[in-house]
């Protein structure tokens, strides 16, 4: 036995470690890093960083990795001066990444995107001439010596990304960019060489493929992203994409990378309410048709998911992208048999795309150090100090897991019978079970780490005698309402809704329209098993279709009848949820539509009585004949400690961090990174 095959039986996910032979390279294992843009590709002073970032995740255990996108050219950027492999003076900078992540014992391939109608940027071209709904660019139609023009700028940009050491590229020809507008009937309208049939319309991607292999040579991975479903009207049929994997199969693509939806689609493809490998299914039904390795794509987060795609011969090879950011030893944690000790992505977006969007650098919600592993690090002490932290939510648990990682003596303590904070109250929520997934991880730090956890402790001044530094993750206090009736039996918290205490009837109005309002909502137009833990129901509920009867993979929704009748509410004027996440506020929106949930802005509470809830909408009086009001308000900071504190005349120092330092939108996202740039710090 080879010493990677016997690593592989060793293990308990076998599949998982299995070599991958390519014919003239092996993969040390099945998992893929996935493409993901992380904004450290652009300018040449961040390589570094973004080669300490490729490392860790190298070193971590991961097979191949994909880098972000690059373009081949300035008319394929993303948005203006972004991330290009055209020049020969772009080449030396990518030599740090790829020498750092052979000397972990991984490959990489550079990602080749070319936006198409996708780009934030006048210069941008498409097949035809028709704006994309999340661009505001309209693109110019390409000649055919424009046409031409591309594809040889795709294989120029593959021999530089040889020169620059790269073991291969990817072709992204998938989710809606250039490649995959070419093939779809909603955006190629042409006529002429490179469309109006299928098979001409998959032209250009196939002779893409052939001039990559031809730039490149026969030993050099070449991955092709085929949009396996499009999710949009008038994108591909299924016979058209197997024909698309054949040909490229043929042009000299090594692998097959799955693509699911594009940007522009209305079906969520990675949110965390998306069910665990909610798409391998579609690329086991290529599988039949290629002999090529193809990869299962999206919301693969935990080891046995990416085993049982495996062993079930749904795909060759997993991709794992945010969860390579949530943890890079998701692979060396999972081969020692240690997956409970992964920090497994949630799939909340929060750090990572919504951070694109808003052209921040990419990190994680779970691990603050996505991104900036050159800034943030968690060295030992060389003082070690008695540390008390109070709260075991988010903030708490990020700060005394880090501190005790250090070497510090940590005793955390909670009030509650179990950690977990808010976050026991988020995992409630239909579509938001990956939360349970963060309180294991933390509880197996806390043994990790050794802090000593003291629940169903109240901390009190006396309590906390005895320690050097005492810090204060003591959340939030909700807040509460004052009209007439505030203090009626129909009226309730979320908190004791989401805990069962309170049973909301079968009518019930919601005050306040954040974050917490969008999910108790959620809470109660559902009942039974979510649909996020049922492929079947969910794909129903989104209009999914995996059977290749229809374009683009697209039928009418079924949603399931909600619940219960409910109203959510605001004060300020306009459409609810607009603060929400850029890349998810979408998703709630269109899940409670979808449940005749009413929304309404600019409405004035008059107050509850046995009628229901009276209020003031446009000047008009109205009421809502409702069982039950629930009040979700947001939130204040909780800081009775603090207080007493004070009062007993403490000494040491007192840190405030998470909802007790400031409720004002808070999330677990600014909650973990305060706890754990703390704790770096004492
Ligand atoms: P908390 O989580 O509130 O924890 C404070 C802890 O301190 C509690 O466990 C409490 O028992 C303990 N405590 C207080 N006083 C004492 C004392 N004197 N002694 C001992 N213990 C004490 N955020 C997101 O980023 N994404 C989401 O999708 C998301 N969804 C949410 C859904 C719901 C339904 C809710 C309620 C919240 C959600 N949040 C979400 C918000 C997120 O949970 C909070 O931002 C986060 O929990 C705040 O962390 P924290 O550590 O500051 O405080
Ligand atoms: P929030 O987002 O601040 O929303 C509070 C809501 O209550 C607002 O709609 C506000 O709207 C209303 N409100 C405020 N004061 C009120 C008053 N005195 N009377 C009546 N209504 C009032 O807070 P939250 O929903 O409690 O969420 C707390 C935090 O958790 C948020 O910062 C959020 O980021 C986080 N969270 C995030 C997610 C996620 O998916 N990312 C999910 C849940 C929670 P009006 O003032 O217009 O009425
Ligand atoms: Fe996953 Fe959320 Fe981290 Fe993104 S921010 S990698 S979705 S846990």
């Amino acid at each position: 036995m080879t010493p990677a095959a016997t690593a592989a039986s060793a293990t308990p996910y076998p599949h998982l470690f299995q070599p991958l032979d390519l014919g003239f390279t092996t993969l040390r294992n099945r998992v893929l890093m996935g493409s993901m843009h992380t904004g450290l590709e652009d300018r040449a002073r961040d390589f570094p960083k973004l080669a300490a970032y490729f490392a860790e995740r190298a070193a971590g255990g991961a097979g191949l990795i994909v880098t972000g996108g690059f373009a081949p050219n300035v008319e394929g950027w993303l948005s203006p001066f972004g991330g290009k492999l055209s020049w020969p003076w772009e080449v030396a900078r990518h030599r740090q990444v790829t020498a750092v992540v052979h000397g972990h014992g991984a490959k990489i391939c550079m990602q080749l995107l070319h936006s198409g109608r996708y780009g934030f940027h006048p210069l941008v071209v498409a097949p035809s001439k028709l704006k994309a709904p999340i661009s505001p660019f309209t693109p110019r139609a390409l000649t055919a010596r424009g046409v031409e023009r591309q594809i040889r700028a795709f294989a120029s940009a593959a021999a530089r990304a040889r020169e620059a050491g790269y073991d291969g590229v990817e072709v992204m020809g998938s989710e809606g960019y250039l490649i995959n507008q070419f093939t779809a009937p909603r955006t190629n309208r042409r006529n002429d060489a490179w469309g109006g049939s299928a098979e001409k319309r998959m032209r250009f991607a196939v002779e893409t493929v052939r001039r990559v292999r031809e730039a490149c040579g026969p030993d050099f991975i070449l991955i092709y992203r085929l949009s396996l479903l499009d999710l949009v009207e008038d994108g591909n049929a299924w016979d058209e994409v197997v024909a698309q994997a054949k040909a490229v199969e043929a042009a000299g693509a090594t692998i097959i990378n799955s693509g699911i939806g594009w940007h522009e689609a209305r079906v969520p493809t990675i949110a965390t309410s998306v069910p665990r490998a909610a798409f391998a299914g579609i690329t086991a039904r290529l599988k039949p048709h290629v002999s090529l390795p193809l990869v299962a794509v999206n919301r693969i987060n935990m080891p046995h998911v990416a085993e049982a795609i495996l062993a079930g011969g749904q795909a060759d090879m997993v991709s794992l992208a945010r969860p390579l950011l949530a943890d890079p030893e998701w692979p060396n944690k999972a081969r020692a048999g240690r997956a409970r000790a992964i920090n497994t992505c949630i799939a909340c977006n929060q750090a990572c795309l919504d951070h694109i969007f808003v052209g921040k650098v990419a990190s994680c919600l779970v691990n603050p150090r996505a991104g900036a592993e050159t800034e943030l690090n968690y060295l030992p002490t060389t003082y070690k100090k008695r540390i008390a932290v109070v709260g075991a939510g988010p903030a708490g648990l990020a700060c005394a897991t880090v501190a005790a990682q250090r070497g510090h003596a940590v005793t955390l303590f909670d009030a509650a019978d179990a950690i977990g904070g808010q976050f026991n109250l988020a995992r409630r929520i239909p579509g938001k079970e990956e939360f349970n997934e963060t309180l294991r991880y933390f509880g197996e730090r806390i043994a990790e780490t050794g802090v000593e956890l003291r629940l169903g402790t109240v901390a009190t001044p006396a309590e906390l005698a005895g320690f050097d530094e005492i810090v204060l993750a003591t959340g939030i206090v909700p807040r509460r309402v004052d009209f007439p009736g505030a203090d009626h039996p129909k009226v309730a918290g979320y908190i004791d809704v989401l805990t069962g205490r309170t049973v909301p009837g079968r009518r019930v109005a919601i005050i306040g329209a954040g974050g917490i309002g969008f999910d108790v909502a959620e809470f109660l137009v559902h009942e039974g098993v979510s649909p996020s833990l049922d492929g079947e129901r969910w794909r129903a509920e989104w209009g999914v279709d995996f059977d290749g009867g229809s374009r683009g993979g697209l039928v009418p929704p079924r949603p399931e009848p909600p619940a219960r009748e409910v109203w959510l509410l605001q004060r300020s004027p306009g459409r609810p949820g607009r603060r929400l996440g850029k890349t998810t506020g979408w998703i709630h929106r269109a899940t409670l539509k979808a449940k005749g949930v009413k929304m309404l802005g600019g409405v004035e509470y008059l107050g509850v009585d046995d009628q229901g809830l009276h209020l003031r909408v446009d000047g008009a009086e109205q009421w809502l004949p409702v069982d039950t009001v629930v009040v979700c308000a947001g939130q204040e900071p909780r800081r009775d400690l603090q207080a007493a504190l004070q009062a007993a005349g403490t000494t040491v120092p007192v840190h405030l961090i998470g909802g007790a330092d400031v409720a004002a939108e808070l999330d677990a996202k600014r909650a973990i990174d305060q706890g754990s740039r703390l704790a770096a710090r004492l």
